[in-house]
């Protein structure tokens, strides 16, 4: 196994040579996919490599690139293009005819008060994850302010340089209202596996939208259920995705259809895949590798096991500094609690949404029903 990360060239080697000698990493440049893949083809002419799995939005771009430029199985990189980018999402999916919210987009240096938009709405950069710098605004003040802060963000030097031309714009669209779900599913030659559906029980009406509880299995009717599935995979088509892990942020809003926010050529984020076991106990990495590797995935077992599970992203309620964490005794004897990870290091600076970018950790849990987990939780 070869392992691409954005960490310096001296670090990389003291890991392959030192803690982990069954792997060899190969340090890529993030900023720049055309030569983050042209690194990875480097690295890979003596030792060549079966399939390249991305683990996160901002690396499919590079992996689809590396894997056409060595022949192997992928997305088309104008379509995981599409999917890392919330404007080009939009565009893709309206010109296929798979309605998208009423969205415009502006210059980060436009005039907030000079924009028309419908309200209430939502302000939001094109290429960031985990809600961060997504901001819902009910009146013009409230737009303005939001337009200002989502610009300052986009100016914060990292950020601007991961996003590249991506930093220079703002994405404003029409409030979606109603119950979100998220979907995970597989896409297998064009086709989409759903391998699971998560209800998220608490109301995500912002102004900012982390997010805290998914769980499943739905408990959504099953006409609904197959409504969310069908759109997914016309989002999934639309955007020219044929292979590997989709997850789709969809709204339900009120006596309409649903309505897809999110399509991300990558699998659920952060520690939250450990909700999820198939066939007799294989976790969602071992379908995606198998799936990557070319072998047929359906033997292992697509059905998710029978129990219901579910995790609580712990958002972080207050800017400051992480000193101690208590009560996790009390908070893991709660029946169904099944694990508790604290991924936050202590003595980190916290940043609250809409600018800050992770969660203090995880909350697991496992039980008969889905209304024991949300319970739990
Ligand atoms: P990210 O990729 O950072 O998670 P999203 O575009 O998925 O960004 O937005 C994060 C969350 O914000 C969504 O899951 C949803 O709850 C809320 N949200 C975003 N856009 C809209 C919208 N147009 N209408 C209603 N809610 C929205």
């Amino acid at each position: 196994v070869a392992i691409g990360s954005d960490r310096c060239h001296e670090l990389a080697a003291l890991f392959s040579s030192g803690d982990a000698p069954y792997y060899q990493a190969v340090p890529l440049d993030f900023r720049d996919p055309e030569h983050a893949s042209r690194q990875i083809q480097e690295a890979v002419r003596e030792k060549p490599v079966r399939a390249i799995v991305s683990t996160d939005d901002h690396t499919t771009a590079i992996a689809a690139r590396a894997a056409v430029a060595l022949g192997l199985a992928t997305n088309p990189v104008r379509a995981v293009e599409a999917a890392r980018n919330k404007r080009l999402l939009r565009e893709r999916l309206a010109a296929a005819g798979v309605p998208p919210p009423r969205h415009q987009s502006f210059s980060i240096d436009a005039d907030p008060a000079r924009i028309e938009v419908g309200l209430p709405c939502v302000v939001k950069p094109t290429f960031l994850s985990a809600s961060r710098g997504v901001i819902r605004a009910d009146d013009r003040p409230g737009f303005q302010k939001a337009f200002a802060r989502v610009a300052a963000l986009l100016r914060v030097p990292e950020v601007a340089a991961k996003g590249g031309p991506a930093a220079r714009e703002i994405l404003v669209e029409e409030f979606v209202p109603g119950i979100e779900v998220a979907l995970e599913g597989l896409l297998v030659g064009g086709r989409l596996e759903v391998l699971a559906l998560f209800d998220k029980p608490d109301p995500l009406a912002g102004p900012f939208f982390g997010e805290t509880l998914y769980v499943t299995p739905s408990r959504l009717p099953a006409a609904l259920q197959s409504a969310l599935f069908d759109v997914s995979a016309q989002a999934a088509a639309a955007l020219g995705l044929r292979e590997g892990p989709v997850h789709a942020e969809l709204r339900i809003p009120p006596g309409g259809g649903p309505v897809v926010i999110e399509l991300a050529a990558r699998s659920i984020g952060g520690l939250c895949s450990r909700t999820l076991r198939f066939g007799a106990g294989i976790p969602l990495e071992e379908l995606i590798l198998a799936h990557a590797l070319g072998r047929d995935v359906r033997p292992l077992g697509l059905a998710r096991e029978r129990a219901a599970a579910g995790v609580m992203m712990l958002p972080i309620p207050a800017g400051g500094l992480l000193r101690e964490v208590r009560g996790q005794n009390a908070a893991a004897a709660v029946p169904g609690i099944e694990g508790i990870e604290i991924t936050m290091p202590l003595g980190s600076e916290l940043i609250p949404l809409p600018e800050g970018a992770s969660y203090l950790g995880f909350v697991f849990a496992r039980a008969d029903s889905p209304d024991q987990v949300e319970a739990a939780l």
